[in-house]
């Protein structure tokens, strides 16, 4: 082992690469103080444990840390291919490289990030860090070994070991709902019902008692005496003539004197004879036996990366709605979307005002990321709270996101709706300073009147747009 050396510190224009070989110590940390990483190596396993270990590090400073590697070959690894940033094969070429360090490094700047309230979000945000960063819309799976489910992400599959990979298809799934990817079929895969994973080895076995252990013989039908027996039964230990152990005739053409119907199995454990196998997936993860027709089918899809999708990186992501989905007082933005119609329609027959509405916290990065994960959704339970102890039964609440409320206010003038979200304000930013010393928090809110003219989707975008804008 040695330390990382002058020599290994290397300049072009304003940029510092940093130079690893096998022998190099180094902390992770260490590489935040240089624009990029050059691994010297042709050592596939020290590659990838290195680019894995930086990937999947805590700080953006180290993750998003651009990546060559320096050798004298292709990389054909799937995994390693797309998790770096180029081959160059001298260190002569490192002027080809610095104007793409420097895009990586300009994209990066604008970014901005916050915390995430669940490992959902935290996934996806980063993803999409790593591939905005570099100007990537795709993200694609690909066949691989060393994988629980036998295909790999590789921007994203770093995140999980190999058992758990199959949570990512439900996070990508999520992803996909929240609009910030769209998907193509690419496979279809089965995963095993014990532990998930997708390594298995598929046996045709005994339907009695499960052994792989068999012999199988063509079963033969002798069509003059309807004789149908295994072909042992036809066959003598001196040349290769069959004859038929009931009439004693001998069998001369196929298709005219007999034929083969089936294929006959003998268990060699217990002795059972059978036509119909079953088959068998046994997991190479768990061990487990698994039915196939009990096994988990999945879809793998190839993912591209949507505007909304994009634009996490310059905005952070801070939940998923579903991480919302189970706070009490609130109904889900889908059944919000469903009341709202209803609500429009119900208007057209009656003489009355209802609105709709909005309370967004406009410092909620902020904020979030002071008062930690657990407490931030007290906080916004608490909110709701106060919001349902404040409003009618029959008004609705729903998340649009982890900073925004969408309500609809029924039955009452604008005016009086727009009164009591300022006082629903006023009493959760009582309730913060009670709570959070120090801690401010900065609550927008805009209450308008449902048109019976336009549709709800049209006045539901419209409010959108008002309280997009303001950000
Ligand atoms: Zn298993
Ligand atoms: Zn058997
Ligand atoms: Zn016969």
């Amino acid at each position: 082992m040695r330390e990382v050396v002058d020599s290994d510190i290397l300049r072009q224009g304003s940029f510092e690469f940093i130079r690893i070989h096998e022998q190099s110590t180094y902390t992770l940390e260490l590489f935040m103080a240089y624009d990029s990483i050059i691994i010297d190596s042709g050592n596939r396993d020290f590659v990838e444990k290195l680019v894995r270990a930086v990937r999947t590090h805590n700080q953006p400073d180290v993750y998003l840390k651009p990546i060559f590697l320096l050798k004298s070959s292709k990389v054909e690894d799937p995994l390693i291919g797309n998790l770096i940033d180029g081959v160059i094969f001298s260190i002569n070429q490192l002027e080809i490289i610095a104007d793409y360090v420097r895009q990586i490094l300009l994209r990066i700047n604008d970014f901005v990030f916050a915390k995430s309230i669940s490992l959902e979000a935290e996934v996806i945000s980063r993803i999409i860090y790593l591939m905005v960063s570099r100007d990537k819309n795709e993200l694609f799976a690909y066949l691989y070994l060393n994988s629980g489910l036998g295909y790999v992400y590789p921007e994203a599959s770093i995140y999980f070991t190999p058992r758990d990979e199959h949570k990512l298809l439900n996070v990508m799934k999520t992803a996909e709902i929240e609009g910030l990817f769209t998907s193509e079929f690419n496979d279809r895969i089965y995963l095993c019902t014990n532990c998930e994973t997708g390594i298995l080895s598929y046996r045709e076995v005994c339907p009695k008692c499960s052994s792989a252990n068999s012999k199988a013989e063509d079963l033969v039908h002798h069509f003059s005496c309807a004789y149908v027996g295994p072909i042992s039964d036809f066959q003598n230990a001196i040349d290769d003539e069959l004859n038929c152990p009931k009439c004693n005739k001998f069998l001369n053409h196929i298709g005219v004197d007999y034929d083969k119907p089936a294929l006959l199995h003998t268990c060699n454990k217990c002795g059972h004879k059978y036509q119909d196998y079953h088959v068998k997936a046994k997991c190479i993860t768990c061990y487990h036996d698994n039915d196939v027709e009990n096994l988990i089918p999945r879809t793998i899809s190839n993912y591209y990366l949507t505007k909304k999708g994009r634009n996490i990186a310059y905005h952070g992501f801070i939940s998923t709605s579903k991480d919302f989905n189970e706070i009490p007082g609130t109904v889900k933005f889908d059944v919000f979307k469903t009341m709202l119609e209803y609500e429009v329609e119900r208007l057209k027959q009656n003489d009355a005002t209802s609105n709709i509405a909005y309370l967004k916290i406009s410092n909620a990065g902020e904020l979030y990321s002071r008062i930690g994960i657990d407490r931030q959704k007290t906080l916004v339970t608490e909110m709701i709270k106060i919001l349902r102890k404040n409003l009618r039964s029959s008004d609705f609440i729903a998340f649009y996101n982890a900073s925004t409320l969408i309500l609809s206010l029924n039955e009452i003038p604008t005016k009086i709706a727009n009164n009591v979200l300022d006082d629903v304000v006023k009493l959760t930013a009582t309730l913060l300073k009670k709570n959070f010393r120090n801690i401010e928090i900065e609550i927008d809110h805009h209450a308008q009147p449902l048109n019976t003219e336009l549709s709800h989707e049209i006045q539901l975008q419209n409010l959108i747009k008002k309280f997009d804008q303001d950000a």
